[in-house]
């Protein structure tokens, strides 16, 4: 088993239901700051016309994720599916985690005195097969789902559209799947022109290899 989520970012509309699921669903400390779930905004300019891009984000679960190699008390983990958590009564607040992040996904809950972050809903999986963000989004932005099922709705997804991830470069197997827009005039003004493009037949593999390598580290 090996969670992920694809964005279909071309349909978020900001209206940050996400975020509001998210803390109700998973009891996150109130305020602006201190989110599990975000929506990254871009302004822009195409012949002289100015857009604005949406970046719906949250934690990638990486399958090579720093925040847990760093973690000296390993407070930081994987569970099963690959999902990377937090243990707050391990946490030592030492914020090690939060330094080493490419993605900016952790903050500090000073409710739970720990570290926070996204769990892909981890509580709700197996009764639902879905998590807050997912369930409440109105445009159906995101597809939750297990990467190591061809019969997913992530993976039927996945075989019939392109993406790309963000910060691909650094090398922490992300998994958060952004899809290359249907339209084209969005997809040339939202995608980077060094970002790579693929398809799921050509990154399957890699990525079913780095999860059958560490996924006995994955607890169940
Ligand atoms: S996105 Fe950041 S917090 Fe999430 S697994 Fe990757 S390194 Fe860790
Ligand atoms: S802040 Fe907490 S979770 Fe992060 S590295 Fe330190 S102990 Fe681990
Ligand atoms: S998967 Fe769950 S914990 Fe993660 S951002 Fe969505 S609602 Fe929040």
């Amino acid at each position: 088993m090996n969670y992920a989520m694809a964005l279909d970012y071309q349909n978020c509309i900001n209206c940050r239901a996400c975020e509001v699921a998210c803390k109700e669903e998973n009891g996150v400390q109130l305020g602006a700051d201190k989110q599990r779930i975000w929506v990254g905004i871009v302004e822009g300019s195409s012949n002289g016309k100015p857009f604005v891009n949406l970046y719906p984000s949250q934690c990638n679960h990486c399958i090579d994720a720093p925040c847990v190699s760093v973690c000296p008390t390993n407070a930081s983990h994987y569970i099963k599916g690959g999902i990377v958590k937090v243990e707050p009564d391990k946490c030592i607040l030492c914020k090690a985690c939060m330094e080493s992040c490419p993605y900016d996904a952790r903050f500090i809950d000073d409710t739970k005195v720990s570290v926070d972050k996204c769990t892909f809903c981890e509580h709700q999986i197996e009764e639902t097969g879905t998590t807050a963000c997912q369930a409440t989004c109105p445009t159906k932005v995101r597809t939750f789902g297990d990467l190591d099922d061809p019969g997913s709705d992530i993976v039927k997804l996945l075989k019939t559209r392109k993406f790309f991830f963000q910060k691909e470069e650094i090398g922490t197997l992300p998994k958060l799947f952004y899809l290359v827009p249907e339209d084209e005039t969005y997809a040339q003004q939202s995608i980077g022109p060094n970002t790579k493009i693929h398809t799921w037949e050509e990154i399957q593999p890699l990525y079913e290899r780095a999860a059958i390598t560490r996924s006995q580290s994955w607890k169940q």
